[in-house]
């Protein structure tokens, strides 16, 4: 798969070492020699160099199972879903949302049902998706919305698949009303290559390229949402979609008791949790210094 390379998407700088070299044996079209870099000013992992966008579309678009509607089942899904839904109306309690990767729409149907307006927005259709929820097919930056739609955009599993983190975070901010809020769900880059290799005895790494691209941690991600326009207004801790196996569930459940504990005990420290969830605000003025310009060239000519 051809690459090719980029900066960092947290601070901008050009200049890498070299973590990690990774090789991803597969006849999908997926493998190749991925190389894990590490920002020398800021501290963040990424790939670099990259598979293209056009490239990454037509991997996903081969990839149809990675959108398979019995990829967790709805069933075990819908408390988790819930319960975030819950988590954002703390902070927004009527409204519009959008869900950027909305797959079969059931958080947004949660959502709808509560009297939100709700918008979709993913790469393949959902055969599952209520047709009472209107949703683009595509990318964001092709979905032609207008600004300061939203008062609440939730992306969960998605900003470390992109090829460019900084773009879509932008357009979210675009497309969020002043003091609109962000929901953000990603892998921990920290838990992904550190602590799971010391505390759960398992693989040393679980970087998982092409798909995963970037890999955020408290830092990186805080620092990636103030250079573009967001504050973090809290850390949350999803509830993992339950496991089928007993032995695992229990144990996947027991964890997240352990880390709301220590994140109540502690008042938010970091700890060696998979995930990362966050919700921002939208800051009032944006960092203008921060700005991309090729984006705004891209937004003046209308196509956002
Ligand atoms: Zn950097």
């Amino acid at each position: 798969m051809h690459q090719i390379p980029v900066n960092c998407y947290v601070c901008g700088s050009s200049n890498d070492r070299e973590f990690l070299q990774l090789v991803r044996r597969a006849n999908d079209g997926s493998g190749g020699n991925y190389r894990v870099a590490q920002c020398r000013d800021c501290g963040f992992l990424f790939i670099n160099p990259r598979p293209t966008p056009d490239g990454l579309t037509e991997l996903y678009a081969k990839h149809i199972a990675y959108f398979r509607d019995d990829y967790e089942p709805l069933s075990r899904e819908m408390p988790v879903l819930t319960r975030v839904l819950g988590d954002i109306r703390q902070f927004v309690s009527a409204g519009s949302i959008l869900e950027v990767g909305c797959g079969r729409g059931e958080l947004l149907e949660i959502a709808r049902q509560a009297g939100f307006q709700v918008f979709g927005c993913d790469l393949q259709p959902s055969p599952s998706l209520d047709p009472r929820i209107p949703v683009h097919l595509g990318d964001l930056e092709s979905s032609a919305l207008p600004p300061h739609s939203f008062d609440c955009i939730v992306m969960r599993n998605t900003l470390e698949h992109l090829f460019d983190p900084r773009k879509e975070l932008q357009m979210c901010g675009r497309l969020l009303k002043p003091g609109g809020f962000l929901y953000l769900k990603v892998p921990n880059g920290a838990y992904e290559h550190g602590w799971r290799c010391r505390f759960m005895l398992g693989k040393p790494h679980v970087f998982g390229p092409p798909w995963h691209l970037n890999y955020f941690t408290q830092h990186t991600l805080s620092r990636l949402l103030i250079q573009n326009g967001f504050e973090v207004a809290d850390w949350l801790i999803e509830s993992p979609t339950p496991d089928p196996n007993l032995v695992r569930n229990a144990f996947q459940q027991t964890a997240v008791a352990a880390f709301r504990a220590a994140r109540f005990l502690t008042r938010g420290a970091m700890f060696p949790k998979p995930l990362l969830t966050t919700i921002a605000r939208k800051l009032p003025v944006p960092h203008v210094a921060d700005q991309d310009s090729s984006f705004a060239m891209h937004t003046a000519s209308g196509k956002s």
